[in-house]
């Protein structure tokens, strides 16, 4: 009898577990946003798309696609463009990029001399407009590189990619020459010193158009995703180093340290909209997109 007793208790216990862990899992369930699949989208090539090479994909983008964006002739504001260096979302509207991604690792660095080959991007497809190098000229704004030259000098074609015009947005000189340049430098320390870095930078808001064609953003900003020793992408775990800054395009800010920028990720996601890192379990993006060291 004792030992049936027993089995009855612990049966109940057993069933009182299972629903507490159902309702758990609902209420869990109900708290995290939907999840993006983005890049699912572009396994399934639409009507006009280019053909995609995944693998650049998964070389610049191993987290996912923040936004849109898809190789989709149809889908102009949010276009992309990739190749071995980098990978654009370009914004026909704005007539600038929404944001481009790339990896960043040592033996992208080289010694090459800068060669200002600033040039229209000719992968637009037809009657797109594309911006000319002198489109920027007596507007005020820089030329404001992206993915920059430096990050991309050890071939010359690498560095070269750099100065197309679809990787260029209109940046005050003390954003580009300021803070901005010197994120820029860190990443590139971080990488001398063995570190793989995942970036995304982009730019939003519109304070004007250049020539009623080529938005001026109000701010520009970085994320960035940091794996030390060679560590591939699939180790992102909750303590993985995450920068994440947004500037304003603005004058007067050169002398200031691009640590005065510093946001988390899920700020800077509410800022511009997209999501950043979808392809990372959620529960992981919840702990590192909230810090923001
Ligand atoms: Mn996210």
């Amino acid at each position: 009898m004792k030992v049936l007793k027993n089995a009855k208790i612990a049966a109940l216990i057993l069933i009182a577990a299972a629903i507490f862990c159902v309702w758990a899992g609902k209420r869990i369930a109900e708290k995290l946003p939907p999840r993006v699949e983005n890049v699912d989208s572009l396994t399934v090539p639409k009507s006009g798309a280019k053909d995609v090479d995944l693998s650049l994909i998964e070389k610049h983008l191993p987290f996912g696609i923040p936004d849109g964006t898809t190789a989709d002739i149809n889908n102009p504001n949010s276009y992309l463009l990739v190749s071995e260096h980098f990978a654009i979302s370009y914004n026909r509207s704005r007539s600038t990029p929404n944001w481009a991604a790339w990896r960043l690792t040592r033996a992208d660095m080289g010694k090459l001399r800068r060669e200002d080959s600033y040039r229209p991007d000719d992968r637009l497809p037809n009657g797109w407009n594309p911006v000319f190098p002198g489109d920027f000229s007596g507007s005020g704004f820089t030329r404001g590189h992206l993915c920059p030259n430096s990050d991309r000098d050890a071939t010359t074609e690498g560095m070269a990619s750099t100065f197309l015009m679809t990787n260029m947005v209109p940046q005050t000189y003390d954003l580009n020459a300021g803070p901005w340049l010197k994120l820029e430098e860190h990443l590139r320390n971080l990488a001398r010193r063995g570190n793989t870095i995942y970036v995304v930078a982009g730019a939003y808001g519109e304070t004007k158009k250049i020539r009623g064609k080529i938005s001026v953003p109000t701010n520009i900003w970085k994320v960035a995703l940091i794996f030390p020793d060679g560590q591939p992408p699939a180790n992102v775990n909750g303590k993985t180093k995450v920068i994440a800054v947004d500037m304003p395009n603005i004058s007067g800010i050169k002398a200031n340290n691009w640590k005065d920028y510093r946001i988390s990720v899920r700020d800077l996601e509410r800022r511009t909209g997209n999501d950043f890192f979808p392809l990372i379990p959620r529960e992981i993006q919840e702990i590192l997109e909230v810090r923001i060291k």
